[in-house]
């Protein structure tokens, strides 16, 4: 048999029902490619999901879809458990519930999804699914029959209760089966009352005629257990007939189905490369229209991380905080159906319950509990970060919240889109928050008056241009419903639509936007295309042609960071600055005396893509560091609008070359200036500006192990530098900043003996491997130590001398 290579994607969703429909959008408008697998041939006739709920005609319509559907109806009314009440909340301008065919929805999500290049395979049934550390590759039989193998970065099972994607990830579906069964069906040809949950002694009968004649009809007689075959007409028309005493045998059946009060949740919403969503991750009784509304929030909670990290750029904990969140709604929302499903189709032992329950619901608070659950507009996601501006600390009431619909009055001016010149603080349009998140891009709104305050936050925002628009608006004004954010001058708002931060610090919104977006990653990109070879293995790589599935973006290891490296004008400074930059970092490229030199490197960062500047000061004089650290703050805040310095490569140095008996105290005091008390300073200043998991690296030498009485005097400063590392590891640990001594052999400089090709000779002798040192030796050594996968070595040596140490 031919295994029918499929090609490889981004992320391949099984199933092409509303979830993954919205799902397959959802990641397209963040730039994912994707393959959509489904097993039915053509869509489905049968409309069994037709509710929709607030949240989500909210959500829809932040996509420019709602109107498509036409205009909501007012139909506040829902229920709890088959007892009336409204569904309205304050702050949402839709009614409580609207009924739309669930093919309606789905021929909607479907048409969208296919605009936006998602890629529908119909007729595909999965069969096999493997998941290796940089990729997944999924089998399926196509309409032939013919195996298929898709590679893909990530795949997301949406194929329903009965998940095959589930069973063959082994993710385990703890809960309960179903004990009572609900049949139902849509009939043509009857004409029966309507029943609104109508208990009657043997059980409960709803019936609804729809405009164009057909009924939908469910029942359950109390006490039944739910059967093993698939139900037909003929049951439908037996318990209608036991419940009510009424015969539907002369109607015609669209589809029958049953349906009971099953509860069960995924454990894990992601395993790996594989993740789980709507009822492939939570089973439970339709009640409502729950289910689908669950769903599709889960696709659009999911849609804008998953293509965030496909595309580098957003960290991999995201797709952990799809799970974080969405489980704990899931849990939420199952724990309120089996409430209902108990109240529903339990039998006579129930009805004191309901009385209860019925006396309840008027409440207002117990109403709005309630409401807000089956509305899907009480979620409230945590582990945001809390704004440090804020008077009595913690997060602002809206963080982790739906931004409400509000009408906004745009401002033009220096901040407006962060472009400059303009007439600042006028007033020129109005936009509807929806409307800004149509592209599923993440908006930092800036509603300050005060203008430096805007300027200041939407420079913020600036490194974080690839995910994150800004647009500064007037605070909204007007009634109780569209209150402007209290005591926020800005609103970071994700691209599901949920408020990431609200506040009016800078150091606040950084945070934030370092949680939830990586910094630009264009730069960088550029530059992992122009180096093919120096790529390293990405799960956005098709294994078996090597070519890029789709539109590419390689993250470095250091994106997002901000580096420090002295001496970087020449020599190995330089080969490290350019290293680093090659991994994400933005670069500060420190000298003393060669601006040409420093500027020369900064021009060879960017044009191999990334970020880097020179800042000048002369080490070992009077305010040296002091200049060093005004230079490179100014710069920071500049670029990124912060002065957060991840990662300090003390370089800088000078030989001595005089033998001992020749060295002046002069010389001897200007050696260890430079060397070993400049570091000393330049660490103390950094710890200021650095966070928590910082990295410090020093160079030290060879010459610490290795006897060469012309540099006594420098060997000794490098001897000091070692003890940086040693004892400063101990004072950093707690706050996860690793410091380590980096000892390079003799290594090629612009010192001229190194043109003599005599004296190259006898100094390649000096290491076992009989070659000299090159820069990029010891920048290879020093971008392994910063970076993460060094994390677990701090205070330690590491000889980079070519094993001229080995004696
Ligand atoms: P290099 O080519 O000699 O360049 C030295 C760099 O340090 C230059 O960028 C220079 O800036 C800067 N610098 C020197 N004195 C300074 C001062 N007073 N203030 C500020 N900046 C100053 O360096 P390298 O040979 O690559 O050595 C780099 C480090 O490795 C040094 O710490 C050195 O001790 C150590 N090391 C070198 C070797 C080797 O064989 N090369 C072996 C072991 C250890 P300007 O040019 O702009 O003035």
């Amino acid at each position: 048999m031919t295994v029918n290579v499929a090609g490889a994607t981004d992320v391949v969703v099984v199933g092409a029902g509303p979830v993954g429909l919205m799902l397959a959008g959802e990641l397209r408008l963040g730039g994912a490619d994707v393959v959509v697998l489904e097993r039915l041939a053509a869509p489905t006739t049968e409309s069994r999901a037709s509710t929709l709920h607030a949240r989500t005609m909210e959500i829809l319509d932040q996509r420019g879809l709602l109107a498509d559907l036409g205009t909501p109806p007012d139909e506040p009314m829902g229920h709890f458990g088959g007892l009336p009440m409204d569904l309205r909340l304050p702050g949402c301008p839709y009614p409580g519930q609207w009924k739309v065919p669930q093919t309606r929805t789905e021929e909607l999500l479907g048409a969208w999804a296919a605009r936006l290049g998602a890629e529908v395979r119909r007729g595909h049934r999965v069969t096999a699914l493997e998941q290796h550390p940089d990729r997944a590759v999924v089998q399926a039989a196509g309409p032939g029959g013919d195996p298929v193998r898709i590679t893909a970065a990530y795949v997301v099972g949406c194929d329903g209760e009965d998940s095959t994607v589930r069973r063959l990830a082994g993710v385990s579906f703890p809960g309960s089966d179903a004990r009572r069964e609900l049949i139902r069906a849509d009939v043509d040809g009857i004409d029966i009352r309507g029943r609104r949950f109508e208990r009657l002694p043997r059980g409960l009968a709803i019936a609804a005629r729809r405009p164009d004649g057909v009924t939908r009809v469910m029942v359950h007689a109390f006490g039944r257990a739910p059967r093993a075959a698939e139900a037909s007409f003929a049951d439908l028309v037996d318990a209608w007939r036991h419940v009510t005493g009424e015969d539907l045998s002369a109607g015609t059946p669209l589809w029958v189905n049953a349906f009971g009060d099953v509860s069960r949740q995924a454990e894990h919403y992601r395993q790996g490369r594989v993740l789980l969503a709507g009822d492939a991750a939570h089973a439970q009784m339709p009640i409502g229209g729950q289910a689908l509304n669950l769903g599709l929030q889960d696709a659009v909670n999911l849609g804008w991380k998953l293509a965030a990290v496909v595309g580098g750029r957003g960290p991999e904990r995201l797709l952990d905080s799809y799970h974080e969140e969405r489980h704990a709604v899931g849990r939420q929302v199952l724990s309120g159906i089996r409430a209902q499903a108990r109240l529903l189709l339990g039998g006579p032992e129930v009805t004191g319950l309901r009385e209860v329950f019925g006396e309840l619901l008027p409440y207002e608070a117990v109403r709005s509990r309630l409401a807000g659950t089956i509305s899907g507009l009480d979620i409230r996601y945590g582990g945001t970060p809390t704004d440090a501006g804020r008077p009595g600390g913690g997060p602002h009431p809206l963080t982790g919240r739906r931004l409400p619909p509000l009408l906004l009055r745009l401002r033009s001016g220096p901040a407006a889109y962060g472009a400059e010149g303009g007439d600042p603080g006028t007033d020129h349009s109005s936009v509807r928050t929806p409307d800004l998140l149509r592209g599923a891009r993440g908006v930092l709104l800036v509603t300050a008056d005060d203008e430096d305050r805007r300027r200041l936050l939407t420079r913020t925002a600036g490194p974080f241009g690839a995910s994150v628009d800004v647009v500064t608006a007037a605070p909204p004004a007007g009634g109780p419903d569209d209150s402007p954010p209290d005591g926020a001058d800005a609103v970071l708002i994700r691209p599901d639509g949920y408020v990431a931060w609200a506040g009016t610090s800078a150091a606040g919104l950084e945070a934030a936007l370092t949680t939830w977006f990586t910094r630009d990653t264009r730069a960088l990109s550029a530059a992992s295309k122009r180096r093919p070879a120096e790529r390293h293995p990405s799960p956005t790589t098709d294994p078996y042609t090597g070519s890029h599935i789709g539109r590419r973006e390689n993250m470095g290891k250091l994106t997002g960071k901000t580096a420090l490296v002295t001496g970087a004008s020449r020599g190995m400074g330089r080969a490290t600055a350019e290293r680093l930059a090659r991994e994400g970092a933005l670069v500060a490229v420190h000298y003393a005396t060669g601006a040409d030199a420093a500027a020369e490197v900064v021009e060879r960062i960017e044009k191999d893509g990334g970020r880097g500047f020179a800042v000048q000061a002369e080490l070992g004089a009077p305010g040296g560091v002091h200049d060093l650290f005004l230079g490179l703050e100014a710069a920071l805040k500049e670029r990124t609008g912060a002065t957060e310095l991840n990662i300090l490569v003390n370089n800088a140095g000078v030989m001595g070359g005089v033998a001992p008996e020749d060295t002046t105290p002069e010389q001897f005091d200007r050696i260890f200036a430079v060397n070993a008390k400049a570091p000393f300073f330049i660490i103390q200043r950094a710890l200021a500006i650095m966070p928590d998991g910082g990295r410090i690296v020093n160079i030290s030498s060879g010459l610490t192990r290795f006897a060469n009485p012309d540099e006594i005097a420098y060997a000794m400063s490098k001897g000091a530098v070692e003890m940086l590392a040693l004892h400063f590891a101990k004072l950093l640990g707690p706050r996860g900043i690793t410091i380590n001594s980096v000892a390079p052999g003799i290594t090629r400089n612009s010192n001229p003996v190194f043109d003599v090709p005599e004296a190259v000779t006898a100094m390649a002798g000096l290491s076992t491997f009989n070659r000299v040192g090159e820069p990029e030796d010891i920048a290879d050594v020093v971008a392994f130590l910063v970076s993460d996968d060094a994390r677990w070595i701090t205070g330690s040596f590491v000889d980079a001398s070519g094993g001229t140490l080995l004696g």
